[in-house]
C-alpha cells in the first residue's frame, strides 16, 4: 500500500488539493475530520479536553465549542501543545482505523491529509510526502478571506504553525500554490502521474493483496516442506 502524505500550512491549499485527489478516485483520510470525531461529546478525547480546559469550552448541547477552544490555544503556545498532547493518541488511533478500513477494501494508493504531519511525526509512515506551499502574503490573504478573520487573528494562526519554508525542505514533492487554481491543477496532473505509478514491491507487500499472497506463499511453503520431508 502506498500512503501518500499531504500537508502544508493553514490556507495553503491542502483541502483544495485533496478534493482533486478525491475527484480522481483516490481515497483521502482527512485528519481534520478524525480530529473532529475525537472531540465528540462523551468520547475519550472529549473527556480529557473538558477535564483540562473546563466546561467553559462547551456549548449548551455539551459539544466542544471549537471556535472558543481555538481562540484559547492559538494565542497560547503552551495550551496548544497541551491540547495536541491530549489528543495525539486518539487522533493517531482514528487515522490508523481509517487507513485499516481502506486497506481491508483493497485500496493500493491512499492520501493521508494531515496538517501536522511533521509535528506529529506521522511523516515516517508516508511516502512520498507532498507539501502544499504558498507565499506568506497570499497565505494571509486567503486565510482572511476564507475565515473572515482579522489580520491579527490570521497572523496568530499562521505563526502558531511550523513555517511553510521548513516543511518545504522536508517534502518529496512541493506544490507551489501561489498562482491560480489552473496552475494548481496543472501541477496536480503531473503529481498524479507520479503517485499512481506501479507500486514498489515493498509497497505491494504492505497492501492487502500482498499480505494475502505472502500468507499463501507461507502456507504453500509449509505444505511443500511437509510433503517433501
Ligand atoms: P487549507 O486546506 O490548506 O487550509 P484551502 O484548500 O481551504 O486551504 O485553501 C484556502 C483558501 O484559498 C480557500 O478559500 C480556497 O478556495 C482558496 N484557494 C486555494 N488555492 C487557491 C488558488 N490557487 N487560487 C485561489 N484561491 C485558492
Amino acid at each position: 500500500m502506498r500512503i501518500v502524505g499531504l500537508t502544508g500550512g493553514i490556507a495553503s491549499g491542502k483541502s483544495t488539493t485533496s478534493s482533486h485527489f478525491k475527484s480522481r478516485g483516490i481515497p483521502v483520510v482527512d485528519a481534520d475530520i478524525v480530529a473532529r470525531n475525537v472531540l465528540k461529546k462523551g468520547t475519550g478525547g472529549w473527556k480529557k479536553v473538558v477535564a483540562t480546559f473546563g466546561e467553559d469550552i462547551l456549548q449548551a448541547n455539551g459539544q466542544v465549542d471549537r471556535a472558543k477552544l481555538g481562540q484559547i490555544v492559538f494565542s497560547d503556545p503552551a495550551k496548544r501543545q497541551l491540547l495536541n498532547r491530549l489528543l495525539a493518541r486518539y487522533i493517531s488511533t482514528g487515522l490508523f482505523m481509517e487507513v485499516l478500513k481502506l486497506w481491508m477494501k483493497g485500496c493500493k494508493i491512499i492520501v493521508l491529509d494531515v496538517p501536522l504531519l511533521f509535528e506529529s511525526k506521522m511523516d515516517k509512515w508516508t511516502k512520498p510526502i507532498i507539501v502544499v506551499w504558498v507565499d506568506p502574503e497570499t497565505q494571509l490573504h486567503r486565510l482572511m478571506t476564507r475565515d473572515g478573520s482579522t489580520e491579527e487573528e490570521a497572523k496568530n494562526r499562521i505563526s502558531s504553525q511550523m513555517s511553510l519554508d521548513i516543511k518545504k525542505t522536508k517534502a518529496d514533492i512541493v506544490i507551489d500554490n501561489t498562482g491560480t487554481l489552473e496552475a494548481l491543477n496543472e501541477q496536480f496532473e503531473m503529481i498524479l502521474i507520479q503517485i499512481t505509478k506501479p507500486l514498489a514491491w515493498t509497497e505491494y507487500a504492505l497492501s492487502r493483496q500482498g499480505a494475502i499472497l505472502g500468507l499463501f506463499s507461507i502456507f504453500a511453503g509449509v505444505i511443500l516442506c511437509k510433503t517433501v520431508l
